[in-house]
Parts: structure tokens; sequence; C-alpha cells
């Protein structure tokens, strides 16, 4: 193969975004430019990413860089490829604080894409972020566009007495023998399984939260499609105004909860 439309009509998984990153060409460049011939050094670029590609590598793993709301994160495998769905917890925070202040705490931050979002929208916020994983705190940091402490712990082992007006997690919450989970293994599992029922995190994040809840301060949870009703049975404990949210897809997605006064 030595041409780029060699390449666009093989079968190869992915063609157009492989050599668009090798090539530092968008789209557009590759469809007008189909008679391109690629140099040696180019082939030799690309050869090893289709190889990953094809042994089913995400795209955003050899890219290093996955798009998230209105910004671009890195990502490697130390950390969760950010996921659409989890837009919606974005969404519901910044409706709920809208032109307010805010004490936010993301758990579990991983690439950070949840904290960092929020905090470049809000600037004025007081924005933490743990996450138990080291590699993954590090790549957080690097994608920071703003003043964002970041932690390191298990959950709230992180933020000692501290006390927040919202707390955010998109903790793992696959069931421990999910068949999904073959098509994820390129992913940190310890970001997506958690226990028999996936709510392992979940059910230490309802528990402990109110502790690191100021009065009336709210939880916001993204779960799995099949969870809702459970999760809202656990946070009647403590939470009232519990609202549950479905994502773009239609699916279960998210819960809000308010802490009971
Ligand atoms: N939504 C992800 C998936 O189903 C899982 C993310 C998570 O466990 N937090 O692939």
């Amino acid at each position: 193969m030595h041409s780029v439309n060699d390449y666009l009509n093989s079968p190869i998984t992915d063609s157009t975004p492989l050599l668009a990153l090798v090539l530092k060409k968008n789209h557009a460049w590759l469809i007008t430019n189909k008679d391109y011939t690629l140099t040696t050094e180019e082939k030799n670029t690309l050869k090893p990413l289709i190889e990953q590609r094809e042994q089913g590598v995400p795209f955003a793993y050899l890219s290093g860089v996955k798009g998230f709301y209105h910004l671009d994160f890195t990502v490697t495998p130390d950390t969760l490829i950010p996921r659409p769905e989890t837009e919606l917890l974005i969404d519901i925070a910044l409706d709920l604080f809208k032109g307010k202040a805010c004490k936010l705490l993301d758990l579990g931050t991983g690439s950070g894409i949840i904290a960092i979002t929020l905090a470049d929208k809000n600037p004025h916020w007081q924005v933490v972020a743990t996450d138990f994983s080291k590699q993954a705190l590090k790549v957080a940091r690097q994608n920071t566009t703003i003043n964002i402490d970041f932690q390191q712990g298990s959950w709230f082992d992180a933020v000692q007495d501290k006390q927040f007006n919202l707390i955010i997690s998109n903790p793992p919450y696959i069931e421990q023998d999910d068949p999904c989970l073959k098509d994820l293994i390129h992913e940190p599992q310890t970001a997506l399984v958690s226990g028999k029922d996936g709510l392992d995190a979940i059910r230490i994040i309802i528990k402990q939260a109110p502790k690191h809840l100021t009065n009336n301060g709210f939880l916001l949870l993204e779960h799995g499609y099949n969870q809702q009703i459970k999760i809202v049975e656990l946070l009647k404990e403590n939470f009232t105004h519990i609202q549950t949210f479905n994502d773009y897809n239609s699916n279960n997605r998210a819960v809000l909860a308010q802490l009971k006064s």
C-alpha cells in the first residue's frame, strides 16, 4: 500500500482517522489528496498503529486524546476513555449551580474530565478531585486548564473532614461477570468493575457522602442502566429530592439527591 487511496479503500479499521493522525491532516485533506504517496517514515509510523487498532486497542489510546464537552483531554491506558454519557453529569451540575458559588468534589476523577470541565466553565468554583491511582492523577494534572486541588486516595480517604456543596462521581459500576468487559480489556479494570452487582463503590460513596456534604448539599452519581432503582433505595436513608436522569440513548444513567436537613 502506497497512497492515501490504498489505505482508505482497505478493510483497515479506522483507516481514515489513523491516516489523519499520522499525516497530521484532517479528513477533508485526505479526501482531496487521495493520490498522495506516503513516505517510508509515514508508513512505518502507521503500521504499528494499524496493528494495535486491529487488536482492539481503542483509537483514543493511539491518538492519546479524546474530546469531552468543550475540551480535549489526554488519555492513557491508566485512565478510562471519556464517554459521551458522562456529559450528562456536567449538564446537571451546571444547571444546578448556575450563577452560584460551589465547593465541588469529584471522586475518582481519572483523566480529570468532570472536575476540569466544570472548573473551566466556572473559574470561581473551589474544586477538589481525588483518585486512588497516582498514574491517573498525573494525567489529570496534565489536563488541567485551571486551579484544581488534586488529592490521592480511595474515595473520601483523600479529603478527611472537608465538606462540599456538591459531590460528583462517575465511579466503577460494571458487574464483575458482565460479558461487556471482554470489549473493554484495554481500559483500567479498577475504573470499570465494582464487585458482584457493580455497586460496591456506589454503596461506599452513598454511605460516606453525608459526612462530606454541607447543609442541603448534593450528591450526583453516574451509574449502570439497570441500577437506578437500587441506588434510589440506598439514597433514601439520608437523602431527599432524589431525581433520576436518562442519558441521550434513553438509558437510566444518573441520580441527583440532596442531603436531608
Ligand atoms: N459507562 C462505561 C461503560 O459502560 C462504564 C464507566 C464506569 O464504570 N464508570 O463502558
